[in-house]
């Protein structure tokens, strides 16, 4: 962008960090979480602070501090800020229908303290496959300064009518720290995902880096702060990765047989029984987050894209309980149970899974014994649900899920190598 342009967006930046700072402290010493609220108290006197600025940044900026202010106020009495106030260190510009409007696919015109403004835009790979899916644009969108080049960033937002269709079955989904087991037509898949030892292989990589460091050049050093910061980028960007491919497979599959996706319902917090040999709180709190609570939601954005319903059940007792009796499993060493009235053997994972299909059929989410369990048929052999399904989860290791597209890519053959 020539430079006379850039700097009247580093004017409207300037003044619109300053308008959210000072709504962002209003909102905090005063509770505001709520839009409304903000702008009923605080906009007259926005507007009287920048009066050439169009009056819809009041909104917005609005908005964007009453967002702040909330996650902000969300952490402390979590006891997880910081700070006494929340900093407003990046800062981008919300804009809405009447600050800026696309002009065909190649002009944005933005509305500044300077009058409209005009800018051609570049697009980028990722925007057209969403306007080639048929995704449409929407007004909110945000702009954001790249001061090095000289440019401006817009995030755009989309939307898509998709009509969610009544599903014809379901498909659950059993997360655990280092793996994800998938019932699918009758078939549990055991996919391996790492989550928890990738988080706890970064953690003592970080932590030795602070012993080794910290000796020589003391606490907080810039070296040892240069080395966290690209280990987090490495452990973010892996995690990522995992996520996104795992619930883009689970995904399709329930799109193509027109499934619902069965998730539990988590807590804010680890449950007591997840977990239980790590100790340290704040590593606890990290492995859920990453394993549990970002799988999930992994899950729940990709379902949407694809307009698959999920459905959340109550997680309680799901791996005690014996889908076929109802009656308490006994676990030995291994993740491996028997039935206490049946005699059969069940993989800890199985049951999560068949558990979690009951409670969605029974529509309840509640723990009671449900009605359902007598459609499953039951022949009473050593092997639960007869020859029809396995009662040991089929493992896939993640170096190769990684790389399938969907369930259909694979032969049984290589699916048989992986389960002996
Ligand atoms: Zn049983």
């Amino acid at each position: 962008m020539p430079r006379r342009t850039f700097r009247i967006f580093v004017e409207l930046e300037g003044m619109y960090r300053n308008i959210v700072e000072q709504l962002v402290l209003h909102a905090v010493n005063n509770g505001v979480t709520k839009f409304t609220r903000l702008k009923a108290e605080r906009y007259r006197e926005v507007r009287s602070l920048y009066p050439q600025l169009p009056s819809h940044y009041a909104y917005t900026a609005c908005q964007d501090a009453a967002e702040r202010a909330h996650s902000f106020l969300r952490m402390k009495k979590m006891g997880r800020a910081r700070k006494a106030y929340p900093e407003v260190r990046s800062v981008s510009i919300w804009l809405d229908d009447r600050l800026w409007r696309a002009e065909g696919l190649t002009l944005v015109s933005l509305a500044t303290h300077r009058g409209r403004v005009r800018v051609s835009v570049e697009l980028n790979k990722h925007l057209l496959r969403y306007v080639n899916r048929g995704w449409r644009l929407t007004w909110g969108a945000r702009v954001k300064l790249d001061h090095r080049d000289r440019r401006l960033v817009l995030y755009l937002t989309f939307k898509k009518e998709v009509s969610e269709y009544r599903p014809k079955g379901y498909i659950t989904v059993d997360v655990n720290e280092d793996a994800e087991a998938v019932l699918i037509d009758g078939l549990v898949y055991l996919f391996e995902t790492d989550l928890s030892r990738i988080t706890l292989g970064y953690y003592y990589r970080r932590k030795s880096v602070h012993e080794r460091y910290d000796k020589v050049y003391g606490p907080g050093s810039r070296p040892a702060r240069r080395i966290f910061k690209r280990l987090s980028n490495k452990e973010r960007t892996l995690k990522k990765e995992i996520r996104w491919k795992l619930a883009t497979l689970i995904v399709r599959e329930a799109a193509r047989r027109q499934a619902a996706i069965v998730l539990e319902r988590l807590g804010k917090e680890p449950a007591k029984n997840m977990m239980e040999r790590i100790k340290d709180p704040q590593l606890r709190y990290r492995i859920f987050q990453a394993a549990f609570k970002g799988m999930q939601r992994a899950v729940e954005e990709k379902a949407r894209e694809y307009g698959v319903p999920v459905i959340y059940v109550d997680p309680r007792n799901t791996s005690k309980v014996c889908p076929i009796h109802g009656a308490e499993i006994v676990y030995g060493k291994d993740r491996h149970g028997v039935c206490s009235r049946g005699g059969e053997t069940w993989h800890r994972d199985v049951v999560g899974c068949y558990n979690l299909l009951l409670r969605a059929l029974g529509g309840d989410g509640g723990h009671a014994p449900s009605r359902q369990r007598a459609l499953i048929p039951v022949d009473g052999g050593p092997v639960p649900l007869g020859p029809t399904a396995a009662h040991e989860p089929t493992g896939v290791p993640r170096a190769l899920w990684a790389r399938w597209r969907s369930l259909g890519a694979t032969s049984d053959r290589k699916l048989m190598r992986v389960s002996t």
